[in-house]
């Protein structure tokens, strides 16, 4: 498979950010490229979907909930994401796992809810400074992969984003050996929880990925492509991370 390129806006873009998109859709068109997504806020994706339909970028949410309608105010499901003009969403990101509380038993919840809507979901995990320091990082990530990705997941309906928590949106990446040792134990866990079908899914690193260290990254043994926060929200940032992408 290609390799994907993810952007994540998290709470940030008004209307005016349609200037982005449609500088990245027209950069991209007719160009050679790797899968190309942009996860802008839930308000932002039916202005959007008229931008990226003749272009290679995709769109995305940033979470959903669960159930497929009902009581629950403030709320977004998966069925509406797809409503709305998604073919991806990003669950169980750390800042939701801190803000929202959601545990992985939620987040395989919203992976399974992506699926039923027709989603692809990007399935976040990642360790915290204080979990690495004292040498638990494989055991945080065995139980967020063991709790948050479902047996039924392949390489078609989902993607892993390893993001360590201390390198996202803090300027601080994680090293090319600590990647690359990062993603070796996250695709033997993940075989070993579904067999072959774990073998081609996607493993995406993300925490502080920008133009200068992309190319580096993209190429690290294991990476099948990045999410990317704040370097996602300018076209020319953006454009030069999808740059560094390998293409075969
Ligand atoms: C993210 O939000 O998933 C992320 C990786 O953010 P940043 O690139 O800003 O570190």
């Amino acid at each position: 498979m290609k390799q994907l390129i993810a952007g994540n806006w998290k709470m940030n873009g008004l209307l005016a950010a349609k200037a982005e998109v449609v500088a990245l859709a027209n950069a991209l068109k007719g160009r050679a490229v790797p899968e190309v997504l942009v996860c802008p806020p839930a308000t932002l994706l039916r202005a959007l979907i008229d931008t990226v339909e003749q272009s290679p970028v995709r769109l995305g949410g940033q979470s959903c909930h669960a159930k497929e309608s009902g009581a629950h105010t403030g709320d977004i499901s998966a069925e509406m994401l797809k409503d709305a003009g998604a073919s991806y969403v990003i669950v169980g990101h750390s800042e939701r796992r801190t803000d929202h509380k959601e545990s992985s038993a939620e987040v395989a919840a919203q992976a399974n809810a992506a699926w039923r809507a027709g989603l692809a979901a990007i399935i976040c995990i990642g360790e915290t400074d204080a979990e690495r320091a004292s040498g638990r990082m494989q055991d945080v990530l065995a139980a967020q992969i063991d709790g948050s990705i479902p047996a039924a997941a392949t390489a078609q309906n989902t993607a892993v984003a390893y993001e360590p928590i201390w390198a996202i949106g803090t300027g601080k990446t994680a090293s090319r050996a600590d990647i690359e040792e990062a993603h070796a134990f996250i695709r033997a866990r993940i075989e070993a929880k579904l067999g072959a079908a774990g073998r081609a899914i996607r493993l995406l690193y993300g925490g502080s990925v920008k133009p200068s260290n992309a190319k580096e990254i993209l190429h690290a043994k294991g990476v099948d492509g990045v999410l990317v926060g704040g370097a996602s929200l300018k076209a020319s940032d953006f454009l030069a991370i999808i740059d560094g992408a390998k293409l075969d």
